[in-house]
């Protein structure tokens, strides 16, 4: 079946394919791998994730080449990072081979909805999981259904790759020092939507957060990660409170092979002075490059891009993360699976 979608009018939003598919953890298995056409779960209505927030989830991308083959970016990391926050809420971990299986599954059932290689589009893959055992008393779930859904996405940038301004603002938190920051789980999305509407409201795309226990340290920016260019390095902020972005650690891959040298480490929020790019990093956009920061509390505006346009590091990683996962450049590291 064809389709006429223009997609490259298609924004960041649900659009409905024809599959998606499921697999259940119960009795101690997970069970057999499920194609539904339903755009809805059936789910008790005591269940852990709708009442303490059993609830994680990844999201990755599918696109097809300029030689017409679809790829999968990274999968496996998703599957291991999937894992990881399935520990951190005490869920069962979805095994990996299960996990690739209902990717490769998901894509190739909505094939008719990889977008063509021209349009700048493609097709994003949203896991998730969720605890199903009814319970009051607060405890993990025993039974954990995984789905896979998909919809396809316009190009990030319709109008080109450009810059936007971000704000800092001490008044909210994202997550805890020590709490579950460092794991994809939609209550930190919860609690990020309040600080992320204000920005919003005043002009901004996202909020840089600070470090949410000394609040000196640059943290993450919105639901990305967060990168700028000092003297010619590649820096990011390391800390426990970050989600382990997958782009993120490919940019780093991608500096180092380009010789450029990368350090993981605190960023303190002067140090933007001294920077000559920065950006967010997600699989949404790759990079996002920043024009500006607003320190909302001190009033200090940092103007990163002085000219406004993205830096020569951020648009050169840009080109060739983007080149690799179109299969345009060389995947040395091995990083596409190429759906047969
Ligand atoms: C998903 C996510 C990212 C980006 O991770 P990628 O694997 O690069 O898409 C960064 N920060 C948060 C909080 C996220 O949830």
């Amino acid at each position: 079946m064809e389709n006429n979608i223009d997609w490259s009018k298609l924004p960041f939003g649900y659009y409905p394919t024809d599959y998606n598919v499921r697999c259940t953890f119960r009795n101690g298995q997970w069970g057999p791998i499920e194609v539904s056409q339903s755009e809805t779960i059936n789910i008790h209505i005591a269940a852990t994730s709708l009442h303490y927030g059993q609830e994680i989830f990844e999201g990755l991308k599918a696109f097809r080449g300029a030689d017409g083959k679809i790829r999968i970016f990274r999968m496996r990391e998703n599957a291991k990072r999937l894992q990881e926050s399935a520990r951190g809420l005490l869920m069962e971990p979805v095994p990996v081979e299960i996990f690739e299986e209902m990717c490769i599954k998901c894509v190739k059932l909505n094939e008719r909805f990889v977008p063509p290689y021209e349009s700048g589009a493609s097709l994003y893959l949203r896991p998730l999981e969720i605890g199903i055992t009814p319970r009051i008393g607060v405890k993990e779930a025993d039974e954990y259904t995984f789905i896979i859904m998909c919809t396809p996405v316009g190009p990030y940038f319709p109008s080109g790759f450009g810059c936007t301004n971000i704000c800092i603002m001490r008044e909210f938190d994202r997550v805890a020092p020590q709490g579950t920051g460092r794991w994809k789980v939609g209550g930190n999305y919860a609690a990020s939507l309040g600080a992320g509407h204000k920005a919003h409201e005043l002009g901004y795309s996202a909020v840089l957060y600070l470090d949410p226990k000394e609040k000196k340290y640059l943290d993450e920016c919105g639901p990305a990660n967060f990168y700028a260019v000092k003297d010619g390095k590649y820096i990011t902020p390391k800390s426990d409170s970050i989600l382990p972005s997958i782009t993120n650690m490919s940019l780093m891959q991608l500096a180092h092979d380009m010789g450029i040298e990368v350090e993981e480490r605190h960023i303190t929020v002067d140090e933007l002075a001294t920077v000559s790019e920065a950006a967010a990093c997600g699989t949404a956009a790759v990079c996002s490059p920043i024009g500006r920061i607003d320190d909302l509390d001190t009033g200090i505006k940092y103007e990163i891009a002085k000219d406004g346009k993205p830096g020569p590091v951020t648009t050169a990683l840009y080109n060739k993360l983007n080149g690799i996962r179109y299969g345009l450049e060389p995947d040395v590291h091995g990083w596409n699976t190429i759906i047969e």
